[in-house]
């Protein structure tokens, strides 16, 4: 991208980080109707350049082979987790992509380590992994509801108040041997303020069709709403890392929720600036000589090489495929 983009990027998302180390109060920290200076009008252009940002970058991680990223979304309900994917990936090849929710863990899942399930929808190398719902719900709805982590069978030792501080490091460890390993981690917490939640719910009432998002249980969790805010909380200050930050993105607008969203991811993938791989100059006198070939064999009256004459820019000075951005300073 060009080094305006990355910058116009850069400063879209710089707030919404979650400076390592920091301790986050979420309600006094971060404003669910924050819009950056933005109007909705220029968010549409802003979106499309973003999208098709990342299905260029998409194209070159695959080639490249050696980086993954997971992108985890993390939302209280109607925090937009559904609808950030289908617009933000909506011009990728679903080739590159995987996405995984997690819901209530199944008895095969309860019968393994807490970050067995996860583990098993990491991406391979070149592939983008969405998790909808992620390890991160280990340490809030777990927490606060903690009848589910008696379900999970631990040993008694392991139990006890210092549960929370630990499964924070074993994350940040977790995803520190992940990143050096050459798998991104991009976190984005979806931040819904209470009214604006309490009008999505009526909206799923009041539409029939939107009937099947909704469910009592929602309400339930929505009397823990302080509780909830106060996992969130602990969890951003104890898990935003170098390696892993979070970003806090404000929710209350569906348009620039997914800007933001998809600005972090363009973000990071600009910083692993996968390249096209290069074949080596033996590979390409080779394909030269295939090149020569492959034109003897035209028919008389066709061109040598049809594609080289709808595009005369293309492969015949000897210079391969562009490269992205150099890396700025
Ligand atoms: P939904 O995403 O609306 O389909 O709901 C999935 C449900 O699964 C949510 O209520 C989550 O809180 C719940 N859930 C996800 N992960 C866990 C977990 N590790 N333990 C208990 N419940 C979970
Ligand atoms: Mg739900």
């Amino acid at each position: 991208m060009s080094d305006e983009t990355a910058e116009r990027i850069a400063d879209l998302i710089a707030p919404l980080r979650v400076r390592p180390g920091s301790k986050v109060d979420l309600e006094r920290d971060f404003d669910p109707r924050y819009k950056g200076g933005l109007k909705k009008r220029d968010g549409a252009e802003l979106l499309r350049t973003g999208v098709s940002l990342l299905a260029e970058y998409q194209e070159r991680l695959a080639a490249q082979d050696t980086y993954g990223v997971v992108l985890c979304l993390q939302a209280l309900d109607a925090g937009g987790k559904d609808g950030t994917i289908r617009h933000v990936m909506s011009g990728v090849n679903p080739q590159g992509v995987r996405v995984s929710s997690f819901k209530v863990p199944s008895s095969e899942e309860l019968d393994h380590d807490y970050l067995w399930r996860y583990n098993q929808r990491l991406p391979t190398r070149g592939e983008i992994a969405i998790f909808n719902r992620s390890h991160y719900e280990e340490v809030l709805v777990v927490r606060v509801h903690p009848e589910n982590l008696v379900r999970q069978k631990l040993p008694e030792g392991s139990l006890g108040p210092g549960v929370w501080d630990r499964r924070y490091r074993e994350i940040n460890r977790w995803e520190r041997y992940l990143t050096d390993n050459g798998f991104k981690v991009v976190k984005i917490f979806l931040n819904l303020s209470k009214e604006e939640q309490r009008t999505r719910f009526l909206k799923r009432i009041d539409l029939p069709e939107k009937n099947w998002k909704f469910s009592a249980a929602d309400v339930r969790e929505r009397r823990r709403w302080d509780d909830y805010q106060f996992a969130f909380s602990e969890m951003l200050s104890a898990t935003s890392t170098k390696w892993a930050p979070w970003y806090v993105v404000p929710a209350d607008r569906k348009w620039f929720a997914r800007i933001c969203a998809a600005a972090v991811l363009a973000h990071t993938l600009d910083e692993i600036d996968p390249q096209f791989p290069d074949v080596g100059d033996q590979a390409r006198q080779d394909l030269l000589v295939t090149r020569r070939a492959l034109e003897l064999e035209a028919p008389e009256g066709d061109a040598a090489d049809p594609y080289a004459e709808r595009h005369p820019s293309a492969g015949r000075t000897g210079k391969r495929h562009g490269k992205s951005r150099k890396k700025r300073g």
